[in-house]
């Protein structure tokens, strides 16, 4: 039924059942390579995923990978078409998959790869988990006490694109509304952007970070908004995402109010605590006081700021992982670009995508094989085996390239 995509024979499709991802024992997963320094950083995340498997489970349990293809390889196979209507469908079918970086041609007429991806098949929950490896090189000097799993809403805000450039005839006829009907004042001729957030789009977006949570023993979730200001977008997002809590987990959750008040300060077992912070506290105190933070969920423009500051306090920003999820279907992706200029040099650091197939063995269920690669990852790095990046960060550290830091974990698997 695909033209070029060949769907394993050999593994089982993974499925939706009553609400929940159902994964078979022997699954059909789906990657793209990627472009760029893309095919470099698969196929040595491959070899290390399934080594991981094949320890955890003896066998019993093995990936059947699934190419599908987005980005220049697409452009290649299907006449120039980077981002071909079977990718999306094989996405959709397959329910969980892994990408590597895709270009972004520079040029009018052309939607980026990422946001096709996340329109079409409605990913929007942007994940990422920060936490620090030990040995990895960091600005902070504890930065163990990061560990956070950032949230953030990927359709709405800042992200739906609804902007009216200066001097265009829309433009004219936005601002002669908003100043003649709505009595709104601003200088003449400014860009007019606007930011829409529904309840609909924050609940479903702070259901996900709660269930999360929840899955995961997580303490707390914090929603990170500037509700000060923008009371009816900001504010709303963090008065929707109470009223989700309460509403829908209210046997789970308690708020600060109740932690401090009804339980003197002590947070009950099993009890998820739901907070607030204004965004730019927020940057404060994840420097300061990181260990107070657990889940973030974050309307999308904090979202995307944070995400890298917090990623960097850990020397993460080359080896931060990501996923854009849908109710059930999930893309877990590396965060950095093509790095075009060391493509196919066999050199850069495997850990961004390494880390989001961790996040995407997790999704799966297989907390085994995930765990198998957060434990030898530090130890490969205190041995002063890294990638060129951090190899000039650490005294005394041995330069490999990529395939060969993959061998390296793989051997201590
Ligand atoms: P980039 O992340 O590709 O590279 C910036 C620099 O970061 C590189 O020169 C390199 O020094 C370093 N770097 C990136 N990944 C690394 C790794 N794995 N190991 C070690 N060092 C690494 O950003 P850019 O140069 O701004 O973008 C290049 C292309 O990537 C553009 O076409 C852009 O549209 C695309 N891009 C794609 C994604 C994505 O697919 N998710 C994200 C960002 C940029």
């Amino acid at each position: 039924e695909y033209r070029h995509i060949k769907i394993p024979t050999t593994g089982e499709k993974i499925t939706i059942q009553n609400g929940k991802v159902v994964v078979p024992d022997q699954p059909i997963v789906g990657y793209v390579e990627g472009d760029g320094i893309g095919p470099d950083i698969t196929k040595a995340c491959l070899r290390i995923w399934d080594a991981a498997v094949a320890k955890a489970y003896g066998g019993k349990r093995k990936i059947h990978w699934c190419e599908t293809y987005l980005g220049e390889k697409a452009a290649g196979l299907y006449d120039g078409n980077y981002c071909p209507d079977e990718t999306l469908k094989v996405l959709q079918d397959l329910v969980v998959s892994i990408k590597g970086p895709l270009t972004t041609p520079v040029g009018g007429g052309f939607r980026s790869l990422n946001v096709a991806l996340r329109q079409d098949l409605d990913l929007y929950a942007c994940v990422r988990p920060v936490r620090h490896y030990a040995g990895v090189p960091s600005p902070l000097k504890t930065p163990g006490k990061v560990d956070v799993v950032i949230f953030r809403e990927n359709t709405e805000d800042v992200y739906a694109g609804i902007e009216y450039k200066s001097g265009t005839p829309e433009n004219e006829k936005v601002a002669k509304f908003l100043k003649e009907e709505m009595k709104a004042k601003f200088f003449e001729g400014a860009g007019i952007g606007i930011k829409p957030i529904s309840s609909f789009g924050s609940k479903r977006l702070v259901r996900k970070a709660i269930q999360y949570a929840i899955d995961n023993g997580r303490e707390s979730v914090t929603l990170v908004h500037k509700g000060n200001i923008m009371k009816f977008t900001e504010g709303a997002f963090r008065n929707w995402g109470y009223e989700v809590a309460r509403e829908e987990f209210g046997n789970v959750t308690i708020t600060e109010e109740q932690l401090y008040g009804e339980y003197k300060g002590k947070q009950p077992e099993g009890k998820i605590v739901i907070k607030d912070r204004i965004a730019d506290i927020m940057f404060q105190m994840m420097l300061l006081r990181p260990d107070e933070f657990d889940v973030l969920a974050t309307p999308n423009l904090n979202g995307d700021y944070l995400s890298d500051a917090i990623a960097a306090e850990v020397g993460g920003m080359g080896i931060a992982p990501g996923a854009n999820i849908a109710d059930h279907v999930a893309v877990f992706e590396a965060t950095h670009g093509t790095a075009p200029k060391y493509a196919n040099l066999n050199k850069v650091n495997p850990g961004s995508l390494l880390f989001s197939g961790v996040m995407m063995l997790e999704y799966m269920g297989w907390q085994e094989a995930a765990d198998l690669i957060t434990l030898v990852y530090p130890e490969v790095i205190g041995d002063g085996i890294v990638t060129y990046d951090f190899a000039r960060q650490i005294e005394g550290a041995t330069e490999v390239g990529t395939s060969q830091f993959a061998d390296a974990l793989i051997e201590r698997i």
